[in-house]
């Protein structure tokens, strides 16, 4: 049978319009496709190859620990080092109360693990979350995810989640002594690309201390110098109380973990013990990955090379049919005037071999989330099709 028959037959299907690429192999900011077409990924798997595809450190690092160990024993009971490592790494990269990392494999498990922390810890049940968010697709992560045509079809899902709009000061009133977590993106990304304003989350920030409720940043999309800083929060001065992440984080392989501090995980340590376990959680070959993708994102300098794609980005994106360019870093959102335009402007870059895409709540924006290995060059070239493009469709 041909992969594609294979691939359409037998492979779950969640759209009716898969890009259906057959990948022979990917490497730096390319992907290659088995007749031979060559394709520059402006996207990153959505925000996974911010070192581009098949970085020498983490493939190296990922070679390494098969001759060592695979998976040895549920998360939690054996040492064993790459985890060990990665975490003592993190949390020597965070502020001072992020101090203990529970590792799961995807960001919704990431999310789905500091909701129930947030809710044992308080001993609350109340939840925030925003109009526009997105946490992932598991029911948890979906009962706080701020799209109903998302949410609808599988109600009902947790109770007592409030729904407030991101960036509206008039009603974080709604955040009490009843809450026991208000979980946001800094930077909304499914949503279309939409930073927090530093004045509303340092709000946020004072409500939560105040009520005694978790402030849960969800930074799956934008961690690991997406935005120009090891996560977002740091360019806005406000320390969340849990921390998610994922993507990027792996190299790759596929990783998340949830930060908080010493205190707040006693609450998984008792009544009962073992009342949040994972398996495959912190997996060594993931961990393997993700520290050595940590230490080279540290010690090169990625965060000028973030800023440096949305200067170029600022300069290029301009003219007819843009409304606008929203994000910070390599997280950008490119506002176009309606849906239409930016399907026909997403499918010419597609058959040109450049991979752009939506969001999952946007349809009129198109997302560049380039890895922040692409040469200057390259990325000129590709924002320049774009601007053409946009110019010629809408011309
Ligand atoms: N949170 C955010 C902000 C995300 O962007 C995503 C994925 N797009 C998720 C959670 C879910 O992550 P995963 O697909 O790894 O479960």
């Amino acid at each position: 049978m041909q992969l594609r028959d294979a691939f359409f037959r037998h492979i779950a299907q969640t759209s009716d319009q898969p890009m259906g690429l057959e990948i022979d192999y990917a490497s730096g900011c390319h992907l290659h496709t088995t007749d031979g077409r060559t394709f520059l990924d402006l996207i990153s798997g959505i925000a996974v190859s911010s070192l581009g595809h098949r970085h020498p450190k983490v493939i190296d690092a990922i070679r390494g620990q098969l001759d060592r160990h695979l998976h040895v024993m549920v998360y939690g009971e054996f040492i064993q080092q790459p985890q060990s490592e990665l975490a003592a790494e993190l949390c020597r990269a965070l502020p001072a109360q992020l101090s203990r990392v529970y590792f799961v494999n995807s960001g919704t498990e990431a999310n789905e693990g500091a909701l129930k922390l947030a809710k044992k810890s308080t001993g609350r049940s109340g939840l925030v979350a925003f109009r526009n968010s997105y946490h992932g697709d598991t029911h948890g992560s979906l009962s706080v995810t701020g799209r109903n045509i998302y949410r609808d079809p599988y109600m009902p899902l947790l109770p007592d989640v409030t729904f407030l709009d991101f960036n509206d000061m008039e009603q974080l009133g709604a955040i009490t002594n009843e809450t026991a977590a208000v979980i946001l993106e800094p930077i909304q990304g499914e949503g279309g690309v939409i930073p927090a304003d530093p004045a509303w989350l340092r709000a946020v920030r004072e409500r939560c201390t105040e009520t005694g409720t978790a402030l849960i940043f969800d930074e799956i999309q934008t961690g690991f110098f997406r935005t120009g800083r090891l996560f977002a929060f740091e360019h806005y001065d406000v320390v969340p109380d849990i921390l998610c992440m994922a993507k990027a984080m792996g190299g790759g392989m596929p990783i998340g973990a949830f930060i908080s501090s010493d205190e707040r995980f006693e609450a998984f340590k008792f009544d009962p013990p073992l009342n949040h376990v994972t398996t495959f959680g912190g997996h060594p070959v993931s961990c393997a990955a993700s520290l050595a993708t940590l230490r080279e994102l540290q010690s090169g300098d990625y965060a000028t090379k973030a800023e440096n794609i949305q200067q170029l980005a600022s300069d290029l994106l301009t003219g007819p049919g843009i409304v606008e360019l929203r994000g910070r870093g390599a997280m950008l959102g490119l506002q176009l005037e309606s849906a239409d335009l930016t399907q026909r402007v997403v499918e010419t870059c597609f058959q040109k071999g450049v991979i752009l895409g939506w969001t999952l709540h946007s349809n009129s924006l198109i997302r560049i989330a380039p890895p922040l290995v692409i040469e200057e060059e390259e990325l000129h070239q590709a924002f320049t099709l774009i601007r053409d493009t946009v110019r010629a469709c809408c011309g």
